[in-house]
């Protein structure tokens, strides 16, 4: 069986202190949540701290990611951060084209496309992000958007699209508390995976997570899912109880 993933995007929260304690108390839990072996961990830290937290969680089993990457390879662009410069860190995963970006960073389905390129040519696992706003939605448009956000991605990646991780965030669903019912997050998600289908024989063992507002609560239903593989988790993520009663439900 395919083990669930569960990543945690810290967003632009956290401090030293912080993200110290934090890590302590998760990794006190994580042995008996992870006892079962059926989930895989993830955290993704502002870059300035991926350093702090490739150290702390050394030996932890829960994995180092980014939330963002460059879709150059190096060269003039101020403020960015390549792929090979993750790997240095042992980055394994990093969020692509996540909503907020999308919106405050103007990043285009094209651009997201080769960022995605870019991480797999380095060998870093792009998680990357597809979601509706609640207007398209409201429309009946969300097949229409999550299938051309994805589309760009695989035109780009042709069959190295097996190793991306893919996260359905509706963008309504994001911080508001407000979750896609298991029925509605499960029908995207099935839509994705004959998407992914139609480009590789290998898209049963692509994970393909839910984000938006999870939480210990509302994992149980989302998370059995026939095609939800784990769950991206935002603000549950920054605290230790929260995120470990999600990893304990994804390690059932
Ligand atoms: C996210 O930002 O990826 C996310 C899912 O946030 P939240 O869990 O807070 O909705």
């Amino acid at each position: 069986m395919k083990q669930k993933l569960i990543a945690g995007n810290w967003k632009m929260n956290g401090g030293l202190a912080a993200n110290e304690a934090l890590l302590h108390e998760v990794q006190q839990g994580l042995a008996h949540a992870l006892a079962s072996k059926h989930a895989q961990v993830a955290v993704c830290v502002p870059a300035v701290y991926l350093s702090q937290v490739q150290r702390l969680v050394l030996g932890s089993g829960i994995d180092l990611g980014a939330q963002d990457v460059s879709a150059h390879e190096h060269g003039a662009y101020t403020g960015e951060i390549s792929a090979a410069m993750l790997k240095d860190f042992a980055v394994r995963y990093a969020i692509v084209g996540h909503s907020e970006r999308r919106q405050y960073h103007a990043e285009t389905d094209a651009h997201v496309a080769l960022k995605v390129q870019r991480a797999l040519s380095t060998g870093v696992t792009p998680i990357v992000c597809v979601g509706e706003t609640l207007a398209e939605r409201e429309a009946g448009m969300t097949e229409v958007v999550v299938k051309r956000q994805l589309a760009a991605v695989i035109r780009a990646n042709g069959h190295c699209i097996s190793e991306i991780v893919v996260a359905y965030e509706p963008v309504w669903a994001i911080g508001t508390g407000q979750t896609a019912s298991p029925e509605q997050a499960q029908a995207v998600h099935a839509v994705l995976r004959a998407q992914l289908k139609s480009s590789t024989v290998h898209a049963d063992h692509v994970h393909i997570l839910y984000g938006g507002s999870m939480n210990a609560a509302n994992a149980v239903e989302l998370l059995s899912q026939p095609d939800i593989d784990g769950g991206l988790i935002g603000g549950a993520a920054l605290k230790a109880a929260d995120f470990l009663a999600i990893i304990a439900v994804a390690a059932r």
